[in-house]
């Protein structure tokens, strides 16, 4: 009789997890070679590692668990021969279907997301109107998000290399949105913040590597009653525009903001500074983050605008004043906002969000 091993040295030596060994047992792939009849306990023989190694192997090409149970049935080469076929051919398919994609986006490379929202119920304190776009300007892909639900509206603009900081702002809106959902309070939104940052944190570290992406956020809720409230972490911000004249109503965290505020740049200096892009605070780079909260008075009349950087970059405050100005409906003069900022800045995605008060 070969050596008898118990699950985890089984487990070790063939590289299938100790419940991947459980499930195979119950559908007959890989049956333990003994049990303890006193204990329950099974035990694999060193006899079954290679049958078991070659489940492992076979489970990481993508074979089912039914299409190795058939080839053990009947094993053949020629079953090895099917299995690469149809992955060239499913490869060929993706690869084509990828193709068309790129076509298609090559054709329309200005078409912006867009999302009307007409908030509704009486049970808003404020009705408004908002409308959003998003576009990834001069950079690869767009690694900004927004957001428009009832009574929620945000910016988020990811940071981090590959697809990480489109992966963490479109995960922060995400959590935002569930958990402000659940509870519609000015304290909920600032906990929906908290837990948007636990999840991108917590995604971040996932592997145990050295955390690689955050996000910038800033989001308006309306509230059942009082006033609607702003939250936000890093340089995406909320400005709002009354009777002619814009008014920016977040403090950016940035070095750059930092200086502007110690009197040693000026705003326009701080557009050119080597440091620029330099966040003191951003979502999802630590377990715990401090978050800006506060009310913001609004009117009748009102126009909100939530916007990443590369929006307020490419545009000066008489730009964005005259563009906001224009009584199109919300989501035409937030779809100009943003394909003029776009022609302006080639170094950045451009979103914003707004956000008329009724
Ligand atoms: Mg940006």
């Amino acid at each position: 009789m070969d050596e008898l091993l118990s699950i985890g040295d089984f487990s070790l030596r063939c590289d299938l997890s100790a419940k991947m060994l459980r499930s195979y047992a119950a559908v007959g792939l890989l049956i333990p070679a003994a049990v303890d009849g006193t204990s329950g306990y099974r035990y694999y023989s060193a006899g079954q590692l290679p049958r078991a190694r070659l489940i492992a192997h076979l489970r990481r090409g993508g074979i089912s668990v039914a299409d190795i149970a058939a080839f053990f049935h009947d094993p053949s080469t020629a079953t090895f021969d099917r299995w690469e076929r149809e992955l060239d051919a499913e490869t060929a398919s993706r690869r084509e279907a990828l193709a068309q994609a790129r076509a298609a986006w090559t054709e329309e490379p200005l078409r912006l997301e867009r999302r009307d929202t007409q908030t509704k119920g009486p049970v808003m304190a404020h009705k408004v109107v908002a409308g959003s776009a998003t576009h990834q300007g001069g950079r690869e892909a767009n690694q900004d998000h927004v957001l428009t639900s009832d009574g929620l509206f945000a910016v988020a603009d990811g940071l981090g290399g590959m697809q990480n900081g489109e992966i963490a702002s479109r995960l922060a809106l995400g959590t935002l949105q569930a958990a402000f959902d659940d509870e519609r309070s000015r304290e909920g939104l600032i906990s929906a913040c908290l837990a948007a940052n636990r999840a991108v944190w917590e995604q971040s570290t996932i592997d145990g590597d050295e955390p690689t992406m955050g996000t910038t956020i800033a989001a308006l809720g309306i509230m059942n009653d009082g006033p609607p409230v702003v939250v936000h972490v890093g340089d995406s911000r909320l400005y709002r525009y009354r009777k002619g004249r814009l008014e920016r109503l977040t403090d950016d965290h940035s070095i750059t903001a930092d200086l502007v505020r110690a009197g040693e740049l000026s705003e326009q200096e701080a557009l050119t500074h080597p440091q620029r892009h330099i966040l003191t605070r951003a979502l999802g780079v630590a377990p715990e983050v401090d978050i800006d909260a506060s009310d913001i008075s609004c009117e009748p009349g009102d126009r909100l605008m939530l916007c990443t950087d590369g929006l307020f970059k490419a545009l000066t405050i008489e730009q964005l004043e005259s563009m906001l100005a224009s009584t199109a409906e919300t989501q035409e003069v937030v779809d100009e906002l943003v394909t003029v900022a776009v022609e302006h800045e080639v170094e950045d995605n451009v979103s914003a969000v707004i956000i008329d008060v009724a």
